[in-house]
């Protein structure tokens, strides 16, 4: 089934220094239980084509739906999560985590039970009274996602969400976050200007062009290796990881 589709979106900023087409003419689908990832240059659009399809932005032409609903403003079907935590500094891991569940007006008790269902699914048991300066990155943003995937969304859209971590850190986020999406089945739509981030996290890698963002090739990833850091060196990751550089070469200008 279907949870996203994007179908010929086009996006124009009209400003003082004249007009900018950021997306031109985008069209993809994700699938229910899709890792899809798109990979692009810095400023290629890939922001903005996100901030569409989280109804944060709207497109100048095209449509895009969310598990056949047409996306026209924010929602609780999309739950995003940004490179900033975007965490409530003054409340703990666990009313962060419950935060989304209290507006819908669950009881405290269930949505407790929720929150720290998800806090084990992230590794943060042991944390739940922990107020977000107490964490580091990597933790503040597993308490992010936590909180995200307790509101159960349709699908997760992730922009560059490891991009302020340190390199090791981040390769233990990208383990955890292909595991998590294994256990919980998530449709998600990840965006990063990382290659091995991509191919370690994707079903499908989309690569967009310099601006105007279009989509220029789409690689499906079928690893066998293990989903790790042991496949950073892993001779069929290496031949995946060529193919996208050999793309994104194209689109370097100095
Ligand atoms: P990416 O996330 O791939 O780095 P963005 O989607 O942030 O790229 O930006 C794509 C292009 O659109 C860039 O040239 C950027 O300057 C421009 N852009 C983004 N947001 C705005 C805006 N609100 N107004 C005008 N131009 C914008
Ligand atoms: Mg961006």
């Amino acid at each position: 089934m279907e949870k996203l589709c994007v179908s010929d979106v086009s996006k124009i900023f009209t400003g003082k220094g004249g007009t900018v087409t950021a997306v031109d003419k985008v069209s993809f689908s994700v699938e229910e239980g899709e890792f899809v990832v798109i990979v692009g240059p810095s400023g290629c659009g890939k922001s903005t084509l996100l901030n569409i399809v989280g109804g944060l932005e709207s497109a100048t032409s095209g449509t895009v739906t969310v598990a056949g609903k047409a996306v026209t403003e924010p929602g609780a079907d999309r739950g995003m999560v940004f490179q900033g935590y975007s965490l409530f500094p003054w409340l703990t891991v666990r009313k962060n985590v419950e935060f989304g569940l209290k507006m819908k007006g669950l009881p405290a008790q269930e949505r407790t039970a929720i929150a720290d269902q998800f806090i084990r699914l992230v590794g943060l048991s042991g944390f739940e009274n922990a107020l977000p300066d107490e964490l580091s990155g990597g933790m503040k943003q597993r308490t992010a996602i936590a909180r995200t995937l307790a509101n159960q969304p349709e699908i997760l859209l992730m922009d560059e969400p490891f991009g302020a971590l340190d390199a090791q850190t981040r390769v233990v986020m990208q383990e955890q976050l292909a595991e998590i999406s294994r256990k919980t089945g998530s449709t998600v739509l990840f965006i990063t200007h990382d290659i091995d981030e991509a191919i370690l996290l994707g079903n499908r890698v989309l690569i967009m062009s310099r601006r105007p963002g279009r989509i220029k090739k789409v690689i499906p990833i079928d690893l066998k290796c293990a989903r790790d850091h042991t496949a950073l060196i892993d001779p069929e990751f290496l031949h995946i990881k060529k193919q996208i550089m050999d793309v994104l070469w194209e689109e370097q200008t100095v």
